[in-house]
């Protein structure tokens, strides 16, 4: 058996150290692990992944915790994989020791591991992603990816989720701004945790509101009303009523703390993983998935090579003709294109 079919059977089987040793290895430098990637591949597709975001503070630690703890209760496999992207430590050092410290250590049927920027936040992306997949390959059911912040960064990486939790807390600054259109987009479950603190019912009803609304695009108003038109032209054609295929955004309170309102969270959650079963949308967002991951791999690698091709000699002295008028951005774009022998596009 060769070395690199040896650390692929020893993932396969869930050994903990060559799992963390891909993983620097992953992190280091995506290009190194690529042949391990491709070999585990066939081997992914069944974890449910769960992104857990919000602001710092909220009680996203303290929540990823207590789900697991939850899931191992009922016997799943939990891998949970601890992102920041505005830190530049790494490999366990906050994040993950702030989750390891509570109860999960030493139960190996919980993998942790923390994951950080390094001033490169496509790459933490790309990173994520593959680490979740290692994690998914080495059998682990459940895996949440955690992020610090609410930021488009957190955004992006949230996109590897097929469940996308929201915690929200009161008493975090201003209500409304800090629930940002964009994180609202992404949440299938909305958490207001620390619901022991003055406000939570506030927040709730905001959050509520702002649902009802349809301030969330593509659930809230088309559930109401893109479904219903649905159910109509179905009832015209077949006679039959089918049940609107929006999921709306479920809202849970919690005190994580105290494990208070976990149990209906992990509800949530399954109720949220059987409507993507059952409506097709878990194969869709499969799809966006790996359209959005191709799509970025495939930019980065173009530029690289195109930018190999021109070398930075020819690119500074581009640069150095634009700023001295001698050519236009357009035209110097398009003839180092041509130079390369990529022609542009026409414009
Ligand atoms: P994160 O930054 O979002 O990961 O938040 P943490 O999990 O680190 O929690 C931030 C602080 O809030 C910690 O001091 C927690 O003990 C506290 N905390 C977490 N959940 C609750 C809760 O439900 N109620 C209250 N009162 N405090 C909480």
């Amino acid at each position: 058996m060769s070395k690199d079919n040896a650390i692929i059977a020893r993932i396969l089987q869930g050994d903990r150290r060559a799992l963390a040793r891909l993983i620097s290895r992953i992190e280091n430098d995506g290009r190194a692990a690529t042949d391990t990637l491709a070999a585990l591949y066939p081997h992914t597709g069944r974890a449910h992944i769960v992104g857990v975001t919000g602001a710092p503070g909220t009680g996203k630690s303290t929540l990823v915790n207590e789900l697991a703890k939850s899931y191992r209760a009922r016997n799943v496999q939990v891998g949970i994989v601890a992102v920041d992207p505005s830190s530049p430590f790494s490999g366990g050092a906050l994040l993950g020791d702030r989750i390891r410290m509570r109860d999960l250590s030493g139960d190996p049927g919980v993998f942790i591991r923390s994951m950080a920027s390094r001033g490169n936040l496509g790459g933490l992306a790309r990173a994520t992603s593959d680490v979740v997949k290692v994690l998914d390959a080495a059998g682990y059911e459940t895996v949440l990816v955690e992020t610090v912040g609410a930021g488009q960064s957190e955004v992006e990486i949230a996109r590897t989720a097929h469940t996308t939790l929201v915690i929200e807390a009161p008493g975090m600054g201003d209500d409304v701004q800090a629930i940002k259109a964009g994180v609202m987009e992404i949440a299938d479950i909305l958490v207001v945790n620390k619901a022991d603190r003055e406000g939570a019912e506030r927040t709730r009803q905001i959050l509520q509101a702002m649902l009802e609304l349809g301030l969330k695009p593509g659930y809230g108003q088309e559930s109401k009303h893109g479904a219903r038109h649905h159910s109509q032209n179905q009832d015209e054609n077949r006679s039959v009523t089918v049940p609107a295929q929006r999921w709306k955004p479920i809202i849970c309170s919690t005190i994580a703390l105290q494990g208070q309102g976990v149990p209906e969270l992990m509800q949530a959650i399954s109720d949220h993983y059987r409507y993507l079963q059952e409506s097709g949308r878990w194969a869709e967002r499969e799809r966006i998935r790996a359209a959005n991951e191709l799509d970025h791999l495939l930019r980065e690698r173009l530029i690289a090579h195109m930018l190999q091709r021109i070398g930075p000699q020819r690119l500074k002295e581009t640069v150095n003709r634009i700023v001295a008028r001698d050519v236009d951005v357009h035209t110097a774009a398009s003839d180092l294109l041509a130079q390369a022998g990529l022609t542009s596009a026409p414009s």
